[in-house]
């Protein structure tokens, strides 16, 4: 579990004057994007404000993106090769780092605490809270993040990660028969979930997309039936969106 007790996790909550690192993330993002009309964020307008005075493809990029230092600010490069919308989610990314060159001198460049609150802020940045909230419509399933997907210009995973962690959704990543990772269990008290979403593996060997519902472990509550839905994401990887109820209603925020 994330502890946040690095350099960066410290930095970035005296930054934002908040006393929680998801917290942080929120206000920075919220600082940036201000005076936007969103969906979508507009990443160009943001850079002023970060000092990046240009960003561009790098045929030679062997990684997703890289902040460079520049005469007078950064430079954002990044790989050519990747989706649009992947694409995005790396200048975002990069934003991040350049958010964290102005928390003074002497900043951490690398960490895996560090690189976490990059992509957390990416996301916040990607799909913000305030405009996730005026825009999602119930019920909150596989279909609607999809539409939001579209509307923010957000992969459909890091939409679905989103959602996961302002409302009562979890999401669950396949790849080659193997969970890889997976958010917003707490959302449902969900006991022991690496173990119990193995059931996905067996739900969706043999279909790319589907909904079913099946019976997990709660907290509150044993033997609690929970909506399936799956779509396949790439070769071999499958995203899974679990709710409630069908007619889940996104009223129902998590704190
Ligand atoms: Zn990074």
């Amino acid at each position: 579990m994330t502890e946040w007790r690095s350099a960066a996790a410290r930095r970035i909550m005296a930054f934002a004057d908040r006393k929680t690192v998801p917290s942080a993330v929120v206000e920075i993002a919220r600082r940036l994007t201000e005076g936007q009309k969103l969906p979508p964020t507009d990443l160009e307008a943001i850079f002023p404000r970060v000092d990046i005075l240009e960003c561009h493809a790098d045929p030679d990029m062997l990684t997703a993106g890289e902040l460079r230092q520049a005469e007078g600010g950064f430079e954002i490069a990044y790989n050519q090769s990747e989706s649009e919308n992947r694409q995005r989610f790396t200048i975002a990314h990069e934003i991040a780092h350049a958010v964290m060159e102005r928390t003074g001198p002497h900043c951490p460049r690398r960490g895996r605490e560090l690189e976490r609150i990059c992509d957390l802020i990416a996301g916040q940045i990607l799909v913000p809270e305030e405009a996730l909230a005026a825009t999602v419509k119930s019920p909150l399933n596989l279909t609607e993040i999809s539409r939001l997907a579209r509307l923010f210009k957000s992969s459909l995973t890091m939409t679905a990660i989103r959602c996961a962690q302002q409302y009562r959704v979890a999401c669950a990543q396949v790849e080659h028969d193997e969970i890889v990772w997976f958010a917003g269990t707490n959302n449902f008290g969900l006991r022991r979930p690496a173990g119990q979403l193995k059931k996905l593996l067996a739900i969706a060997e043999h279909a790319n997309d589907g909904r079913t519902t099946c019976t997990f472990d709660l907290d509150a509550e044993p033997s609690s039936e929970l909506n399936v839905e799956w779509r396949a994401t790439g070769n071999e990887r499958k995203l899974f969106v679990l709710t409630r109820h069908l007619s889940l209603n996104h009223g129902s925020k998590v704190s």
